[in-house]
C-alpha cells in the first residue's frame, strides 16, 4: 500500500487565512490599504530628502479626487489619514455632482471641490461653496464656472484609464477654450501604484499640440482617486508661499507649479519662471533648470515647440543643474520633463514666449 503523503507541514494549519475568514475578511480590506500607506509614507520621505538639495519653497497638493459623497469607494476621514501619510500639504475632494462633502471635508483638514458632468467633457471646479448646475454646454459651463469666481481646469483631457478615449470633437474644443487654463497632464484615475498610462501620454502630447499652437495651458497632475489607496501618487509642486486655498488657486492659475510624483523641478529663464512669458531681455538667457531627485535621476529632456531641444541621460544622480541656449526658432514655449530611477516623472510648467 501506497502511503500517503501530507500537505501540510504539521502544526501550520493555524496560519493559514482561509481557516479564519472572519479575521481574513477584515484583513483584506486592511491589507492593501496598509501597503498603499507605506508606498505614500515612502513618498513623503522621498521628497523630504529631496528638498534638501532644492532651494525653492513649495507646497504638494492633489486638486482631484473622489469618496462615497459620489462613485468614490471610501469616506473623507480615509483620504484625509492618506493625504498625512503622503504628506500633502492640501487635498481637494471633488466628488461629482456637488458638495454634500464639504462639512465632513472641513472637520479633517482638507478641501472641497465638485467635478460635474457637461457636454463632452467633466469639469474640475475649486473654490465654489455650492453645486454648479451644468447647462450642459461645455464652453458655456466653463465661462459661467469662472464668472462665479470658480478656479476651473479641465480633467484627463483625452479620456481615462483603461479604456475611455476621447474622440477629436472632445479634444479640438479645448482650442476653444478661452486662455489661460488648467489642464491635467497626467490623472490617476483608476491607478492605484503609479498614476502614469498611455492616456496621460496622449494627455501630454495634446498638451504640446496646444501649446504649439500659442495657448497659454497650465498642467496639473491629480490622482482622481476613487479609492483613498491612490493618495499621493501623483501631485503638484506649487510655488506658493503659504497654505492658503485662495493663494494656492492663485498660484496654480498662473503655472508657477509642477507635476511630479517624485522628482522636483525648476526653470528660469532670465526673470520668467515657469508659467511666465519671457520677454525679449529675457530669451537673451539660457534657460536655467533645476532637477532633484533623492532617488535618482535618470533622464532630463528639454522640449520646445513640441521638439525636443535636449537630453541628457544621468546614472542616478540626485541632482541636476544645467543652463541651455534655446535655439531662436522656438517660438512659443519651452518646458522640462524628468524621469527617475524608479520610473517616477517630472513634468514643469512652461516658460511661455
Ligand atoms: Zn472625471
Ligand atoms: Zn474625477
Amino acid at each position: 500500500m501506497k502511503k500517503k503523503l501530507p500537505l501540510l507541514m504539521p502544526g501550520c494549519e493555524k496560519f493559514q487565512s482561509y481557516r479564519f475568514p472572519k479575521t481574513n475578511q477584515q484583513a483584506r480590506w486592511d491589507y492593501p490599504l496598509r501597503m498603499c500607506r507605506w508606498l505614500a509614507e515612502e513618498s513623503a520621505r522621498r521628497v523630504k530628502d529631496s528638498r534638501r538639495h532644492f532651494r525653492w519653497k513649495f507646497l504638494r497638493g492633489d486638486c482631484h479626487s473622489h469618496t462615497h459623497h459620489s462613485d468614490g469607494i471610501g469616506t473623507v476621514a480615509e483620504t484625509a489619514a492618506m493625504v498625512k501619510s503622503a504628506g500633502l500639504d492640501f487635498q481637494f475632494v471633488t466628488d461629482h455632482w456637488g458638495v454634500t462633502q464639504a462639512p465632513e471635508c472641513k472637520r479633517h483638514g482638507v478641501w472641497f471641490g465638485q467635478e460635474p458632468v457637461t457636454k463632452l467633457h467633466h469639469m474640475g471646479i475649486l473654490g465654489l461653496n455650492h453645486a454648479f448646475a451644468p447647462k450642459m454646454d461645455f464652453l458655456v459651463d466653463v465661462a459661467e464656472a469662472k464668472r462665479l469666481g470658480a478656479t476651473v481646469f479641465v480633467p484627463h483631457p483625452t479620456g481615462w484609464w483603461p479604456v475611455t478615449a476621447y474622440n477629436a470633437e472632445q479634444k479640438k474644443i479645448l482650442e476653444k477654450l478661452p486662455d489661460p487654463f488648467l489642464m491635467e497632464i497626467c490623472n490617476g484615475a483608476n491607478n492605484i501604484v503609479t498614476a502614469w498610462d498611455y492616456t496621460d501620454d496622449s494627455a501630454v502630447k495634446l498638451w504640446d499640440h496646444l501649446l504649439s499652437m500659442g495657448r497659454v495651458v497650465h498642467a496639473m497632475g491629480n490622482t482622481d482617486a476613487h479609492a483613498p489607496h491612490a493618495i499621493g501618487i501623483v501631485w503638484n509642486g506649487v510655488f506658493a508661499p503659504r497654505c492658503e486655498q485662495k493663494t494656492i488657486l492663485a498660484v496654480l492659475s498662473k503655472g508657477r507649479s509642477f507635476v511630479s510624483n517624485g522628482p522636483l523641478i525648476h526653470i528660469a529663464m532670465g526673470r520668467a519662471q515657469m508659467g511666465e512669458r519671457a520677454g525679449e531681455s529675457d530669451r537673451r538667457n539660457p534657460l536655467k533648470m533645476t532637477v532633484v531627485d533623492s532617488r535618482g535621476l535618470t533622464r532630463v529632456r528639454v522640449v520646445a515647440d513640441g521638439r525636443v531641444v535636449g537630453t541628457w541621460h544621468l546614472e542616478d544622480a540626485a541632482k541636476f543643474e544645467r543652463a541651455l541656449r534655446i535655439p531662436k526658432s522656438a517660438r512659443r514655449y519651452v518646458r522640462v520633463e524628468v524621469r527617475s530611477r524608479d520610473g517616477a516623472r517630472g513634468y514643469s510648467n512652461p516658460v511661455y514666449f
